[in-house]
């Protein structure tokens, strides 16, 4: 059996309506971005959503829409996707790492107010695999010293605390449609606000700074060029991929439903195995499941880590992906220990141990397949073989 570690969710909605635009000759920001964005901010309840190219220009657009640059500086989780902090490099900002909790593999909120410095600007929050930060500490921080929050949400749809849909938190929050996220349009962002201002100034900026859209020139029969009143971005969306936009957001609750059920059942079967941690959180959490992340503890007691021990345990925990990966079972590590990463190890001469947490999660972190289509049979076998890859040699 070949199971992957995920797959995007498309059937003959998004086989036909990919063509619709094609057929229509309107391939760019049109109709079906247009309504992608509608249910998108309905779905999160919020009164904005752009869409983007990728989260990763969500992200940038958002740090350029709050005037971010040299000299500045903005906090990041040390355990993430490199784009979080390439984007702080791309405006000419400083990272400022912060290391996460090894449950929650989110910032360490008590770890934020020693870095913040007369220059730090901004809070990257990183709602990480589709479980929320600390959210409300950390806008409470935000707050105290003046800081704007952005959510790095790129895993975070349908992940909310309490009441609220992640990403909306803040002052801006970005999404991502990579085909390892709950939703896919190939590539794809979106960023959603509730700021008028903002959004204002981000509907230019993605557009290459023009004060009107396409559409609405469109819409006005105007032949005249707008007014530009920024040095904007091409960050717009293809109407193929709202297109498909669409389609995935009308699926939505079935694909959240069927990913929630597959991650109730890993934490059943995974119970017994107390090498393996499942994903924890409270009750005020809900996760979204963009990856089911286990950390391979190798039944050891994981409180008092150092980087020896780490670095005996991650040993293991390769051969245990690599036996897994020869019975035909795709994992992953989690993400990355961004800090550990050549350029960022380099040019801010960083050491593993720095961010110990991070580096843990890194070196020991296991994401196993999840998928809405994922058959009885496909999960069986990788309980099975999660079972019996333990205890070969
Ligand atoms: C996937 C991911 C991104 C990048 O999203 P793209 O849409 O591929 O640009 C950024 N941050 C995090 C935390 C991610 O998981």
């Amino acid at each position: 059996m070949n199971i992957p570690i995920s797959k995007p969710y498309f059937d003959e909605c998004e086989d036909e309506n990919i063509l619709k635009p094609l057929h229509s000759g309107w391939v760019v920001q049109g109709k079906f971005v247009q309504e992608f964005q509608t249910l998108f901010a309905s779905h999160v309840e919020v009164k904005y959503a752009h869409a983007t190219t990728s989260c990763t220009t969500a992200l940038h657009l958002a740090l350029v829409a709050l005037d971010i640059g040299a000299d500045d500086e903005v906090i990041i989780p040390s355990f993430t996707y490199i784009a979080t902090a390439n984007v702080v490099e791309h405006v000419g900002a400083k990272p400022l790492f912060c290391d996460i909790e090894l449950d929650s593999f989110n910032m360490d909120v008590s770890k934020i107010e020693t870095l913040i410095t007369k220059k730090t600007k901004v809070i990257i929050a990183v709602n990480l695999f589709g479980l929320c930060a600390n959210l409300e500490e950390i806008i409470k921080l935000a707050k105290k010293y003046n800081l704007k929050v952005i959510e790095d949400s790129a895993c975070g749809f349908d992940a909310w605390l309490g009441q609220k849909h992640s990403g909306t938190f803040g002052d801006i929050g970005c999404f991502s449609f990579h085909p390892r996220k709950s939703l896919c349009t190939g590539e794809g962002g979106m960023l959603i606000t509730n700021d008028d201002e903002l959004n204002s100034k981000i509907a230019q900026l993605k557009d290459h700074g023009a004060s009107k859209s396409d559409m609405l020139r469109h819409k006005e029969g105007g032949s005249l060029l707008p007014e530009f009143n920024f040095a904007g971005f091409n960050y717009r969306m293809t109407d193929m991929q709202g297109a498909l936009g669409v389609c995935q957001m009308k699926k939505a609750s079935e694909i959240m439903c069927k990913k929630r059920i597959l991650a109730k059942r890993y934490d059943e079967a995974l119970k017994e195995l107390n090498f393996l941690q499942v994903p924890t959180f409270s009750v005020e959490y809900v996760h979204g499941y963009q990856s089911y992340v286990c950390l391979f503890t190798d039944s050891q007691d994981v409180r008092n880590l150092t980087k020896e021990k780490i670095d005996i345990i991650n040993i293991k925990r390769n051969i245990f992906m690599k036996k897994l990966e020869s019975c035909g079972i795709a994992t992953r590590q989690g993400t990355h220990a961004v800090h550990t990463l050549g350029f960022y190890k380099e040019k801010y001469d960083l050491k593993s141990e720095d961010f110990l947490m991070s580096y843990a999660a890194d070196r020991l972190t296991i994401a196993l397949p999840l998928y809405p289509q994922m058959s009885d049979e496909e999960f069986d076998y990788v309980v099975s073989q999660l079972k019996s890859c333990s205890n070969s040699e």
